[in-house]
């Protein structure tokens, strides 16, 4: 088997088991977790327990050493049966990418070992109540005071915002210099000056816990800044484009997962005397 056999191989493997845990643990809650608005803490520590949380670590940190396509894998079976437990995923690996990106061997060592021995839980923190779709003209400041830096501003739409425990949060350390002033740094639960918002109301991805993260006056160590400063945009970008694939698989397990339901509902239900699946028109 060569390299590529072997890791088909594997990800076909992964997915079998993926699929298998999605039709069957994953399945029997979504209803529930859609119906109680509540981040599913289960669904969590089952992933958790899968290695989904290390997937894409090297082998010597617990990990998988998956690609992106093994959690595109991941994602899509489990969108197939709820999308707001596979969002909890695909929004923790979103966090963990700038440190994989551009991250310092001891920051490597220790976040990563935060998440595999922890199960610790990551938070993507770029968007602003101002920076949306703009996301460089974010606020969010970071003044360097000796060893540490003191943090300041408002994220919003922060998904896992209630229960991570890591959160990557993008900051100008220069506003000076506009995008090239952006940098990247780790904030771990508990930090003084740090809060945590109300969760939205959502119309969709209700077990998805979407808060915002208010800073305010947030001492943070300067070895938690991810690849120096002025580097957070070139590292959002990139992220961004690493992470767009899960995003994308997570939306066609949903589809699939919605096909495959009106599927076989239209095989079940009878109107005027034949099922929905006979009429021409549902045949299209
Ligand atoms: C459920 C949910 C979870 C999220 N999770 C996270 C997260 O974990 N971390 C994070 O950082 N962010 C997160 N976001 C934020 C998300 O990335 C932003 O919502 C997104 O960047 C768009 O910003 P906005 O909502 O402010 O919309 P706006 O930027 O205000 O855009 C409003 C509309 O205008 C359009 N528009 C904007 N600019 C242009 C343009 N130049 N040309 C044409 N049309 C334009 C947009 O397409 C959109 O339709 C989340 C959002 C949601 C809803």
């Amino acid at each position: 088997m060569d390299n590529r056999e072997l890791i088909e191989e594997r990800n076909r493997l992964l997915r079998e088991s993926a699929r298998q845990i999605s039709r069957t643990k994953v399945a029997k809650r979504a209803a529930e977790i859609d119906r109680a608005n509540a981040f599913p803490s289960d669904m969590r520590e089952l992933f958790f327990q899968q290695g989904y949380f290390s997937l894409l670590f090297p082998e010597e940190y617990g990990g998988f050493d998956g690609s992106i396509s093994a959690l595109c894998i991941v994602a899509e079976e489990i969108a197939y049966s709820c999308a707001s437990s596979a969002l909890m995923l695909v929004a923790h690996w979103v966090a963990l990418m700038p440190l994989m990106i551009a991250g310092a061997q001891e920051q490597k060592d220790y976040f990563y070992s935060r998440v595999s021995r922890d199960g610790a839980l990551g938070a993507f923190c770029l968007t602003e109540p101002e920076a949306g779709s703009d996301a460089s003209a974010l606020k969010t400041t970071a003044v360097r005071k000796g060893d540490y830096y003191v943090v300041n501003g408002r994220k919003t739409f922060v998904t896992n915002g209630g229960p991570a425990d890591i959160y990557t949060v993008f900051v100008t350390t220069d506003p000076s210099l506009g995008k090239k002033g952006i940098s990247v740094i780790m904030i771990e639960k508990g930090t003084k000056g740090m809060y945590i918002g109300k969760p939205e109301e959502k119309l969709g991805m209700r077990g998805s816990d979407t808060t915002d993260l208010i800073l305010e006056d947030a001492i943070v160590p300067a070895e938690n800044l991810i690849g120096g400063e002025g580097k957070g945009w070139e590292i959002a970008m990139m992220t961004l484009n690493l992470s767009r694939p899960s995003v994308g698989a997570l939306a066609l397990g949903i589809a699939q997962g919605a096909l495959d339901y009106a599927l076989e509902y239209s095989t079940q239900r009878v109107q005027f005397g034949q099922k929905l699946a006979d009429f021409q028109g549902v045949q299209f």
